[in-house]
């Protein structure tokens, strides 16, 4: 099992950074995981059922059949320690699971909490071709998310989650998809964290069917952003404080992310990358409608790979050519900002 690392930073993961002006903040970040033979990428609360379940329930057939992964996953992790289980149904029927060990029972249970709500969101968004349901574990070392990963060599200890699936052929509906959080998510992201990462991995797994290795990362990562944060009344400065402080310095985004900005390091601001394309996002959202942000992910995430076929698909949904779409976000920027 090969990973090339990296490509770490390609596909959906999220790393937990210190901000700029020293608050501890939750910062998406691209993960790629290349597997064999393949690429990893990976209901109102009322309606949420919580229970433990104590092996001998599983033989219950639930409405929708378990996750064939389950199996393989509880004996990962069941190498590193005791594995508890919630399951959350749905009430379409279909099962949600997350996995941990017990010391990070209070991981698990925010985690089982907010499943059903993300889901909900995501579907929300995106529609309903998705599995519209989860596998989340939560590592209890660097080592088990590695494995749960299909990860080799050193992951950065920055990722705080990361989702993956099998191998899978495109226009298939992937399998194997999992979202998985690292030892220390919990401690570094704080309940809210968790909740908007989960939902930001979430999106991953809902568009990885759809989702060409190697697109535009201020799509596929600003897009996981829109998601996760979408209907949180938060304001701009709150949702983008670094390009906030920019943009008010006078300092607006000449160009759009490149991928090598998205890489965690203390060289690069991973943060000011995510945060612009999460504004990218949500620009085209607040300007042309939640329905074009997906309509314009669908034709990116197809993976343009020069100015031409990004001005012909910026074209052929709004209606703009890259320079164009470049001025108005910089203006909407400037305005949100109060700059
Ligand atoms: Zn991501």
């Amino acid at each position: 099992m090969s990973v090339d690392l990296s490509a770490l930073t390609r596909l959906g993961g999220r790393l937990a950074a210190k901000r700029r002006f020293g608050s501890v903040a939750t910062v998406a970040m691209a993960i790629a995981l290349i597997a064999v033979g393949g690429a990893l990428a990976l209901l109102p609360k009322s309606a949420l059922h919580l229970r433990p379940v104590p092996a001998a329930a599983e033989a219950a057939a639930p409405a929708v059949p378990a996750d064939p992964q389950l199996p393989e996953l509880r004996r990962i992790m069941g190498s590193y320690g005791p594995v508890v289980t919630q399951e959350v149904s749905q009430d379409d029927g279909r099962l949600s699971v997350v996995l941990g060990h017990p010391y990070q029972r209070a991981d698990v249970d925010t985690l089982a909490g907010d499943i059903g709500s993300a889901v909900t969101a995501v579907t929300q968004l995106w529609g309903t071709d998705w599995a519209r349901a989860a596998v989340v574990a939560v590592a209890s070392s660097p080592a088990e998310f590695a494995a749960l990963t299909h990860a080799t060599g050193n992951v950065s200890d920055q990722v705080s989650a990361a989702s993956v699936s099998d191998p899978f052929v495109p226009g298939a509906r992937p399998t194997g998809q999992r979202v998985v959080f690292s030892a220390d998510a919990g401690r570094r992201l704080g309940a809210d964290g968790l909740r908007d990462t989960l939902r930001h991995e979430l999106t991953h797994v809902a568009a990885r069917a759809v989702t060409v290795d190697g697109s535009p990362l201020w799509t596929l990562e600003g897009f996981a952003e829109y998601s996760a944060h979408r209907g949180e009344n938060r304001t701009f400065a709150q949702l983008a404080p670094v390009l906030t402080a920019d943009a008010r310095a006078g300092e607006l985004p000449a160009e759009l992310p490149p991928d090598s900005a998205f890489a965690p390091g203390p060289a690069n601001d991973a943060t000011l990358a995510y945060e612009a394309g999460w504004s990218a996002n949500a620009f085209v959202a607040d300007q042309y409608g939640q329905h074009t942000v997906v309509e314009l992910y669908r034709r990116m995430a197809t993976g343009p790979k020069d100015g031409p076929a990004v001005d012909a698909a910026l074209h052929d949904t709004l209606g703009l050519n890259q320079a164009d779409f470049v001025t108005r976000w910089r203006e909407w920027i400037k305005s949100r900002a109060g700059a």
